[in-house]
């Protein structure tokens, strides 16, 4: 947005004082803008990163970009007095990268909105992109752009990722068949058991709770799924496995039978207790990847170092099951809803 532009937007609002608030945001901006300009690293793809009206990519030869964009707001997707700064920033990156990981692509850059309340303070911005340049530094990703602006309400982040997979090669959701074979990498419910936790007041060393407040994106487990061939359907697993398994269902026009007691249980605390089974299929943020394979395709047990556990099959049959000893029963989409339940 060009500086007079922003000017008639503030004074539109016109109550009293709002000039005085829009130049002193103009100053900070300029200056946080600075900030994280001299911060972020640049990339053998970028060809012009901040500074300029828009970045300039180098897409490699052979490849099709891969685009996705993913809100963190304050009081949905994190709480201030639950996830520290670098936290929130380090989650915020990860919930993009996820979804190039779930295509099977590489990460080329990040461009980051941020909408800031006037009340917050500079440290807590400089933590914050600490968190998020740490976990873009370990994927070699470049921070190449954004938007700053004051947020009349919370902190409002908005991140878009940037990847590259070669040509026809992105893995869909829509390309699950009867018959194949259904995976996921990882363990299931840490993030949400670690929720549950937080919301009864329990203060948590988060060295212990990893899978909630450093999620790592699994980007090498999608890439080598993609170079090796074996994915016939994927999606990280953001909403929740009984939803993001419907999402596959739905646009591969099929079914698919689970078997409960394959779901492989995350480990939370320090006692690396199991988390329920009710996290594990409705728990959101994740991060894991769920993956559908062809029946006469090998899939390795581990992958990049993560774990990948065969839970079920896709059907002909357009219904989503359980199977447990108890028998058949239907797996409702009842994926996580962020903060909203207990609200
Ligand atoms: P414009 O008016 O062209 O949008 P801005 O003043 O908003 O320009 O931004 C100047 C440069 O700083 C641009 O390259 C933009 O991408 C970058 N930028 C602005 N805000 C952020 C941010 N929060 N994170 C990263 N880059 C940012
Ligand atoms: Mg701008």
């Amino acid at each position: 947005m060009k500086a007079t532009g922003r000017g008639v937007a503030c004074r539109e609002r016109g109550s009293r004082g709002q000039s005085y608030i829009f130049n002193a945001l103009t100053l900070s901006e300029k200056s946080l803008i600075a900030s994280i300009r001299e911060q972020a690293r640049p990339g053998k793809k970028i060809v012009a990163g901040i500074g300029d009206d828009c970045a300039v990519l180098r897409i490699p030869a052979g490849h099709e970009a891969l685009v996705t964009t993913d809100f963190s707001l304050e009081g949905m997707h994190f709480r201030r007095e639950w996830h520290a700064p670098e936290v929130v920033g380090h989650r915020c990156l990860t919930r993009g990268l996820s979804d190039i990981a779930a295509m099977g692509g590489a990460p080329i850059a990040a461009f980051l909105s941020l909408a800031l309340p006037r009340s917050l303070t500079r440290s807590w911005v400089e933590r914050f992109l600490k968190g998020l340049l740490g976990l873009a530094d370990s994927f070699g990703l470049t921070l190449a752009g954004g938007d700053t602006a004051e947020s009349p309400n919370g902190v409002l982040v908005d991140i878009v990722v940037v990847g590259s997979v070669p040509r026809g090669k992105a893995i869909r959701r829509s390309g699950a068949k009867p018959g194949d074979r259904i995976y996921v990498s990882g363990g299931l419910g840490a993030s949400a058991a670690t929720l549950e936790l937080l919301r009864l007041g329990k203060k948590l060393r988060a060295a212990d709770y990893l899978q909630h407040f450093r999620p790592m994106p699994r980007v090498e487990v999608g890439r080598g799924l993609q170079e090796k061939g074996l994915a016939s359907a994927m999606i990280d697993i953001s909403d929740g496995l009984s939803t993001d398994l419907h999402h596959i269902c739905s646009e591969s026009e099929v079914g698919a039978e689970i078997r409960t007691a394959a779901i492989p249980l995350a480990r939370i605390g320090k006692a690396r207790r199991q988390v329920e089974m009710k996290f594990a299929l409705h728990g959101g943020e994740d991060y894991e990847l769920l993956f559908t394979a062809p029946r006469n395709k090998t899939v390795p047990k581990q992958i990049a170092g993560v774990a990948t556990t065969e839970i079920g099959r896709i059907t002909r049959r357009k219904h989503v099951v359980l199977i447990d000893e108890k028998g058949v029963r239907d797996l409702p989409a009842q994926g996580w809803q962020h903060f909203q339940r207990s609200e």
